[in-house]
């Protein structure tokens, strides 16, 4: 199989996207780019996978919406490619609902059904179909592939995805959904690899990121995660609260705030920059002299502790814990603080281990083996569409 895979990740302002070639020993990761500053500063980069860039270039104000930045990647990439050019793309969708229980071939049905899931995930959902819509248009040969975050948390039981509330709004698709389930497929994957005892146990995962929750994997699948219906719940994140009283948004509702003021709130004033009142990134918290910012991150991993007891009590106990994502892979000082934290389960760090981001950081008296493991969400898109479309 000759040609390349196009891995696309689109969100409001920009759309990531990473090439993988095909060959005989599965998808080999080439480009790296970036298209940020849709509708503002369209500007396009592009690396290869040593890191060395290979374009870095203004579109001026040719891209006015998602749509037509897509346009600009196709462009780019009908120049770039010379190995038979693309033959597949692999698209980040954020919901599947309770629908997709594996990622689907885009088809007008296909299509449909997830046009049908953005009342669930409105801010989210339009940015993955702008993208779908607009290279059926241009490129209808090209068959694409959605690829879900909620996939990898379907097959929980009632008690993790219920609310307590009236069964009509269940049936409605109001309960819990979970996300990041492409990170964890990856991570529960590479664990197979790196450690495949621990793989067959109760492990915790964190992907601590921007986003940041925690799932109970279980032999290898989920069994309850920390976000739900939508990507507020759980964890405090950079700018999101995570749990909290529903009661606070009815008080704020009869205050007179209305839903797009509430919304903005909980989705860029709150989480780590609200606590701290000085920034979202974990690195400039740690740098900070203010006493709110020490808070902050002591807050964050007070909660990502609390979080790991109540997913142990689902598994029965906890075998291993993964850090993931940015914070999880290169903050030592987090994981120091959450394993503290731990310490009454049995989880002791290497010191020297978890400063320098080892594979390995748990001591050896430690009782639950802690791991960082680095996510690759793209790599897991480029096998999940190379296996809907039987490429693999
Ligand atoms: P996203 O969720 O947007 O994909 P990442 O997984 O890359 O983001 O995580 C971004 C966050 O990682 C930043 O907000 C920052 O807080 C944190 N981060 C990145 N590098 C470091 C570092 N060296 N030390 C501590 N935190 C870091």
């Amino acid at each position: 199989m000759t040609g390349s895979l196009l891995v696309l990740n689109t969100g409001s302002s920009s759309i990531k996207f990473q090439v993988f070639a095909l060959g005989r020993d599965g998808p080999e990761r080439r480009l790296k780019g970036l298209l940020d500053g849709i509708r503002v500063h369209p500007h396009l980069e592009v690396k290869d996978e040593a890191g060395t860039v290979l374009l870095d270039k203004d579109l001026g104000d040719h891209a006015e919406n998602v749509g037509a930045a897509v346009e600009h990647v196709l462009t780019f990439l009908q120049d770039a490619l010379d190995d038979g050019g693309l033959v597949a793309i692999g698209h980040r969708v954020v919901h599947g609902g309770r629908r997709f229980e594996g990622p689907a071939r885009i088809t007008a049905e296909t299509l449909a059904e997830i046009e049908a899931l953005v009342p669930l995930a409105p801010l989210h959902q339009p940015n993955s179909i702008a993208p779908i819509r607009t290279i059926q248009a241009l490129r209808p040969d090209l068959p694409q592939v959605a690829c879900f975050d909620t996939v990898f948390h379907r097959g929980h039981a009632e008690l993790a995805d219920r609310f307590a509330i009236p069964e009509a709004l269940d049936r409605e698709g109001v309960r819990r959904y979970g996300f990041h389930g492409l990170s964890y497929a990856f991570i529960a994957e590479r664990l197979r690899e790196l450690d495949p005892e621990l793989a067959g146990g109760r492990v915790v995962a964190a992907h601590l990121g921007s986003g940041a929750s925690l799932c109970a994997i279980q032999e290898g699948r989920s069994i309850e995660t920390t976000m739900g219906f939508t990507a507020l719940d759980g964890l405090p994140m950079g700018t999101r609260p995570g749990r909290l009283d529903a009661g606070v948004i009815l008080y704020l509702m009869q205050q007179g705030w209305d839903a797009k003021k509430i919304e903005r709130m909980l989705y860029h004033e709150c989480g780590l920059l609200g606590l701290s009142g000085v920034s979202n990134d974990v690195r400039e918290l740690k740098a900070s002299q203010d006493p709110r910012a020490g808070f902050a991150l002591d807050y964050f991993a007070h909660r990502i502790a609390q979080e790991t007891a109540l997913l142990a009590t689902s598994m029965g106990g906890i075998d291993g814990f993964v850090f993931t994502a940015g914070i999880g892979e290169r903050s030592a000082s987090i994981r120091a603080n959450v394993a503290k934290r731990l310490a009454w389960l049995g989880m002791a760090l290497d010191d020297e281990a978890n400063g320098a981001d080892a594979p390995l950081i748990s001591s050896t008296d430690s009782r639950i083996v802690v791991r960082v493991i680095p996510t690759d969400e793209e790599a897991m898109i480029a096998r999940q569409t190379l296996k809907v479309l039987d490429l693999g």
